[in-house]
C-alpha cells in the first residue's frame, strides 16, 4: 500500500484553523512510519487546469489573490489526491495524508477548514482521462461533506454514503448493508474524517471501528471494482488518538 505525503503538509502557517495545527500531520506519520508494508510517496501539487476541472476560475482566483499559502498548499492536497487516485487505479491502494481537507468545498465557495474539493478533483481527472465513469464515495467524516454533494452528486454515475447512524452500534450494520446492496463501480474514493471517534469531536466509534471501516472498504472495492480503492484524510481533531485511528484504518484498507 502507498501512503502519499509531503513533508510540507506539516507546516501551519496556511491557515489558523483546527485542522492547520501544529502536530496534527507528525501524529499521523509517527504511527505509520512504524507500521510494515507502506510505500511513502510524495506528490507534487495540482495544476491550475486540474483544479478547473471541478472549481470555477473565479474560486480559484479569490484563494490565489487572498490567501496565497493557503492556494500553494491546497494544490499540493488535490495533487496528492491526484496520485492516490491513479495509483488506486492501477491497482495499488492508497492513502493520502494531507491538508487541508477538501470535502466541505464547492465549485464556488468553502468552509470547515477546506479549500479545494480534493476527492472531486481526483475523480474528475480520471474520469476525463476516460479511465472510470463510475465512483463510489464513502464519507465517514462527522460532518456530512456537502462539497463532495455539490461537487459529484448529482451525477447519476457517482454514489456518496455519508453513514448516519446514531448509535455505535448501528453503524457498522448500516455501512455492511449499504455496500452489500450496491452494485460495481470502477473506482472506490473514501473521505477519511476521524473525528467521529470517541474521544474526538463526535463522540461515537472507537479506534477498532477504523480498522473494521478499513478492512470492510477492502473487501467492497475486491469484490465490486477489481479492488480499485484510495482515501484521503478529511477531518479528525485529537492528535492523541488520531494516528492510531489512522494507522487502524489504513491497516484495514492495506492489502
Ligand atoms: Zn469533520
Amino acid at each position: 500500500m502507498e501512503i502519499i505525503y509531503h513533508p510540507k503538509f506539516k507546516e501551519t502557517s496556511y491557515a489558523s484553523d483546527p485542522a492547520a495545527e501544529q502536530g496534527r500531520i507528525g501524529c499521523i506519520i509517527e504511527e505509520l512510519e512504524d507500521e510494515e508494508r507502506l510505500n511513502f510517496f510524495k506528490p507534487s501539487p495540482a495544476s491550475a487546469s486540474d483544479l478547473k476541472r471541478v472549481h470555477t476560475v473565479e474560486h480559484l482566483r479569490n484563494i490565489r489573490e487572498r490567501r496565497e499559502k493557503t492556494y500553494r498548499m491546497g494544490a499540493l492536497a488535490a495533487g496528492a489526491s491526484l496520485r492516490a487516485a491513479g495509483s488506486a487505479f492501477q491497482g495499488t491502494p492508497t492513502f493520502a495524508v494531507i491538508r487541508p481537507p477538501g470535502h466541505h468545498a464547492s465549485p464556488d465557495s468553502c468552509w470547515g477548514f477546506c479549500y479545494f474539493n480534493n476527492m472531486a478533483v481526483a475523480i474528475e481527472s480520471l474520469r476525463e482521462a476516460g479511465k472510470v465513469d463510475t465512483a463510489f464515495i464513502m464519507d465517514f467524516d462527522l460532518h456530512t461533506g456537502d462539497g463532495n454533494i455539490n461537487c459529484l452528486g448529482n451525477d447519476p454515475d457517482i454514489t456518496i454514503m455519508n453513514p448516519r447512524s446514531e448509535e455505535r452500534k448501528d453503524y457498522m450494520k448500516e455501512v455492511e448493508s449499504r455496500l452489500e446492496r450496491e452494485k460495481s463501480y470502477d473506482i472506490v474514493g473514501v473521505s477519511a474524517g476521524f473525528d467521529e471517534h470517541v474521544e474526538d469531536w463526535g463522540g461515537k466509534l472507537m479506534t477498532e471501528d477504523y480498522l473494521r471501516l478499513g478492512r470492510i472498504l477492502k473487501k467492497f472495492s475486491e469484490e465490486k471494482c477489481r479492488g480499485r480503492r484510495f482515501a484521503l484524510l478529511e477531518g479528525g481533531y485529537n492528535h492523541d488518538v488520531l494516528g492510531k485511528n489512522v494507522r487502524a484504518f489504513v491497516r484495514g484498507f492495506s492489502d
